[in-house]
């Protein structure tokens, strides 16, 4: 069984706007509310895990006795609220996150509702959901007939879209392929990658940098606005659309691109970077942090496995920049500002080609 996810614009007409900002509402006041719960009890039995683990936790059900108004909204988007807790206390106890945190006004608004007996379906430019009804939605691609839709993600961004992301379930079992064209990938700081084949850069689109510069621009006039003024609101608002504008350009490119790879080759090597550690390590700040590069390979990864190709993912301290791909030679130094790499065999070539290069060897080597 395999997962896809398509994500669709929605337009709900004004009634079924506020019962979606009622339903976001009780969502997030239902799980805060549990939250607090429980985190009364870890304070008091954190001491004594026998104990901790006897405690019954609440549900939903129980706030809808005493706050009725709950029941006016789709009841599997608090049950999902409760799931979401759950999973994010897992996750602070097996140690991977930190303990759960309240869920603000101002953070993304969004519940999940699961299919039960047909109340989802999606009919001609419209989705029935659960309490809503009928909500009109731009299709713009199909899901094909063996997907079975599991659940939706309903959710509004800063400047008031709404989306639906349809979660579905298939059948499926690609055939592994034989590795025949293999492809290293060397990640770039001012663009996405350089491959090993054509020492090919493949760089963000124009438009794309404009936007960003725009974006540097606009936040500029934002911060010498006075802060809850009509302007400083208006500004933001300009911001926030900005920042939607860039996001959504920023995965359509990564889309293409990790499309086309698995077209050319059969696996393709990467390394398997720490881009936390690695922007502060570098201060790259933004660029780094909004994780381009982590999108891209969870993209990549997911189109190469769907085809029964491989991703496969080399050690972070290999050094790929500083070794010759022509001798296999190591420098002890390298700095960040030699974009030529000059070897005493002979060899001159473009840094990050020369380290595509290592990546896609080391891949050949892991293979073999
Ligand atoms: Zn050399």
């Amino acid at each position: 069984m395999a997962n896809k996810a398509y994500k669709f614009r929605l337009y709900p007409t004004k009634k079924q706007e506020q019962l979606l900002a009622k339903t976001f509402g009780c969502v997030r006041f239902v799980y805060n509310k549990m939250l607090a719960e429980r985190k009364e009890m870890y304070e008091q039995f954190k001491d004594d895990k026998e104990m901790l683990k006897k405690q019954k936790f609440p549900t939903p059900a129980k706030y809808k006795k005493e706050f009725a108004w709950l029941k006016e909204v789709d009841s599997l988007a608090l049950a999902n609220a409760q799931l979401h807790l759950q999973k994010a206390y897992k996750s602070f106890f097996s140690g991977r996150a930190e303990f759960p945190k309240f869920k603000s006004r101002k953070a993304r608004q969004s519940y999940t509702t699961n299919v039960v007996n047909g109340n989802i379906m999606l009919l001609d430019g419209y989705i029935k959901l659960p309490k809503l009804k009928l909500v009109k939605i731009k299709q713009h691609r199909e899901i094909p007939p063996h997907h079975i839709i599991k659940s939706c993600t309903v959710s509004r961004t800063k400047t008031g879209q709404y989306y639906i992301s349809v979660l579905t379930e298939y059948e499926h079992q690609p055939i592994q392929k034989e590795v025949q064209a293999v492809v290293g990938l060397d990640f770039s700081m001012n663009g996405l990658f350089v491959d090993s084949e054509e020492g090919k850069k493949t760089n963000y689109p124009r438009f794309y940098r404009q936007a960003l510069e725009k974006l540097a621009k606009e936040q500029r006039i934002l911060s010498r606005r006075n802060k809850g003024s009509n302007r400083w609101h208006k500004q933001r608002l300009k911001v926030a659309k900005l920042h939607e504008k860039i996001a959504n350009q920023r995965k359509d490119f990564l889309h293409k691109e990790s499309h086309k790879l698995p077209k050319r080759y059969d696996c393709v090597v990467i390394e398997d970077l720490n881009m936390k550690g690695m922007s502060q390590a570098l201060n790259f700040g933004k660029s780094v942090a909004d994780n381009a590069w982590g999108m891209f390979t969870t993209f990549l990864q997911y189109k190469l496995e769907g085809q029964g190709k491989k991703l496969i993912k080399i050690n972070k301290w290999f050094p790929s920049s500083k070794t010759c791909s022509s001798c296999g030679q190591v420098k002890e130094k390298l700095s960040l500002s030699e974009r030529v790499f000059q070897c005493e065999c002979g060899l001159v070539i473009d840094r990050d080609w020369n380290a595509s290069i290592n990546i896609k060897n080391e891949g050949l080597r892991l293979l073999a």
